[in-house]
């Protein structure tokens, strides 16, 4: 099975296969207009027969690449070519391929031919042909698109070969729906096994078990708008207005009715501001004044900005060109009354605060907010503020998980450093599961620690301790205490951070009744060679920054220690290196989770 894919650019990539005389280029050459004419610009790949050309024998261009120019461009001011000798006795790597795609040029790639790679596809299928089926081994088929007499299983997405129109749908909606960047992580490359009392699992296998444990706070409360910011959307914000209210002027200036062709000038007839409405009816040939937000007039659709007009003794004429209906706003242009404003799960920002309000909302059902735990462990933790004794370090692994919780909108409880008794932590931990949604401590779950806490956690939870393949942070245990989730975090500061992003985000998110709690990542260029290990994912910290060349640069923020918070206040983001990879070279495109929102 070939490697995960992974696509390197901004913009999603689909995939057509099938086998030979399916009709492929036949279908997308009818498609490619149709979605340039629904507004999609496009890319296409195709694969190709291994000795083709594409230039001409006697062209500059053609002699230059024989005399043996391995790289040969020609351009003219309407089309660049690049033509590069790549004798290889594989087939070409298309994530290789699509850095060449210019992704601001264009809104989606189009593959042809590459049947075997693991990208989204549409399978054409066509059964006259008597060619098996592609989806019965490869599940990257999104869907197939065959005629009417083929039999398919109901689970799979069915499209009409002889239907472009609908083809083009289903490619509009898989672009539509397509998250910019693909927010899973890569597929591990080694399954889950059990080594003595202590599972191996990836950072995916890991989340997914975690996530399986969580769902939203049932609990929601009334909140006052100005109270909102950071709570979750409890319920559908159903609009009760349309937005704007009123058809009205974006500018100021004149509105009349629009006539084809306009006449030398319009009969000025009155005044109107924003916050009023001009009483009467606008005829054929007459304006009115209009201030920005005014209504419009009715009998009037179209608005020319007071600039390009001039009035005289009650004559307006207008320079410039004019469409019908400009710099007016329609009534419910932004939203229309009924519509779905804001869906339930949406965390609550300013945007969404002000587009609330808007609506004249001035209380909405928000979930309730959830309440976190904290406690450190480990004899030789002090509390800061406190003189250092020998051979010990003060607790800073309670205020990074405090601070990170706090800012996904939890309530916290500090249960302090435990000391160092089995009675102390068991009643500590017993008594926080009954106050708090999620019990969360740091230190003690190491694979071979000798911690009391392990054995404390395995009598009164349902506990598991994994190994997470993954640097730093490779501890962590997780399970329920009562009806509490617990987490237990490594010790070392970085890894309890790194730990927190990857494993405790996502599930405060989601325990929150957040819908949107995938991790979001961004492919950036590396400036600089990364190291990671097979079957290990890697979260080096990184510092981003848009490049001159307009896109998304990272480096690493040098020295590496798990121990080093350091490296977490230079950082902007994690750099992520999939447990498929071993090294990155400069150059080459990686997958960044910029942190500074939680931090
Ligand atoms: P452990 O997993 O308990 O063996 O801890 C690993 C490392 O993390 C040790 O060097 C600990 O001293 C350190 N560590 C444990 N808890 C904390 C804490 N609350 N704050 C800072 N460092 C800690
Ligand atoms: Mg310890």
């Amino acid at each position: 099975m070939s490697n995960p894919f992974i696509n390197p650019l901004s913009i999603p990539v689909l995939g057509f296969c099938a086998y030979s005389g399916t009709g492929k280029t036949t279908l997308l050459k009818q498609l490619i207009p149709e979605l340039n004419q629904r507004g999609l610009r496009l890319a296409v790949i195709k694969h190709a027969h291994h000795d083709f050309d594409v230039d001409i024998p006697g062209k500059d261009s053609y002699e230059m690449r024989k005399a043996g120019a391995r790289q040969m461009l020609v351009a003219s001011h309407v089309r660049w070519a690049l033509m590069t000798e790549d004798a290889r006795d594989s087939d070409p790597e298309l994530v290789h391929l699509l850095k060449h795609i210019e992704a601001d040029k264009v809104d989606i790639v189009l593959v042809e031919g590459f049947k075997k790679l693991t990208l989204p596809k549409i399978e054409l299928h066509r059964a006259a042909h008597g060619k098996p089926f592609i989806h019965t081994h490869d599940e990257n088929i999104l869907a197939i698109a065959c005629c009417d007499d083929t039999v398919l299983p109901s689970d799979l997405r069915r499209l009409d070969l002889n239907n472009v129109g609908q083809i083009a749908d289903f490619v509009i909606e898989y672009a539509n729906n397509w998250q910019a960047p693909n927010p899973k992580l890569p597929i591990p490359a080694v399954d889950a096994c059990t080594i003595g009392s202590d599972k191996n699992l990836s950072v995916s296998q890991g989340l997914a078990q975690i996530l399986s444990h969580v769902s939203a706070v049932s609990g929601t409360e009334d909140i006052d708008l100005d109270e909102l910011d950071n709570r979750v959307l409890a319920s559908d914000s159903i609009s009760p207005v349309d937005v704007p209210q009123q058809t009205n002027s974006a500018m100021d200036g004149y509105a009349f009715a629009y006539q084809d062709p306009m006449p030398e000038s319009f009969t000025l007839v009155g005044e109107v501001f924003a916050g009023h409405q001009y009483s009467g009816t606008l005829k054929a040939g007459e304006t009115i004044r209009i201030m920005t937000g005014a209504t419009v007039p009715v009998g009037a659709d179209t608005v020319q900005p007071r600039e390009l007009a001039s009035e005289v003794d009650a004559k307006v004429s207008f320079e410039g060109t004019i469409q019908q209906g400009q710099h007016v706003r329609l009534a419910g242009e932004d939203i229309a009354k009924g519509q779905v404003a804001l869906k339930q799960g949406t965390r609550l920002g300013a945007a969404e605060q002000g587009l609330l309000a808007s609506l004249g909302f001035n209380r909405v059902p928000a979930y309730r907010r959830p309440t976190v735990a904290v406690f450190s462990t480990g004899d030789e933790v002090s509390q800061p503020g406190e003189a250092l004794k020998p051979n010990c370090i003060y607790d800073s692994n309670r205020y990074t998980i405090k601070a990170m919780a706090k800012r996904l909108g939890c309530n916290i409880i500090d249960l302090g450093i435990i000391e160092d008794s089995e009675a102390a932590l068991e009643a500590t931990l017993s008594k926080a599961a009954t106050q708090a949604d999620v019990v969360i401590s740091s230190g003690g779950v190491s694979v071979g620690d000798a911690d009391y806490i392990k054995t404390v956690l395995a009598r009164l939870g349902n506990i598991d301790f994994w190994r997470i393949n993954m640097r730093p942070g490779r501890p962590l245990a997780f399970g329920k205490v009562g009806s509490s989730l617990f987490f237990g975090l490594p010790g070392n500061p970085v890894a309890v951070m790194v730990s927190f992003l990857q494993f405790v985000q996502p599930a405060l998110r989601k325990l929150a009744g957040e819908t949107e709690w995938q991790p979001k990542l961004f492919p950036a260029i590396s400036d600089e060679v990364l190291r990671s290990r097979q079957g290990r994912t890697e979260f080096s910290r990184g510092i981003y920054q848009l490049g001159v060349d307009g896109r998304l640069h990272v480096r690493s923020t040098g020295n590496q220690g798990s121990g080093m918070l350091n490296s977490m206040v230079k950082g902007n983001c994690l750099i992520i290196i999939g447990d498929d990879v071993e090294s990155v070279n400069k150059g080459e495109t990686v997958y960044i989770q910029p942190f500074a929102d939680l931090l």
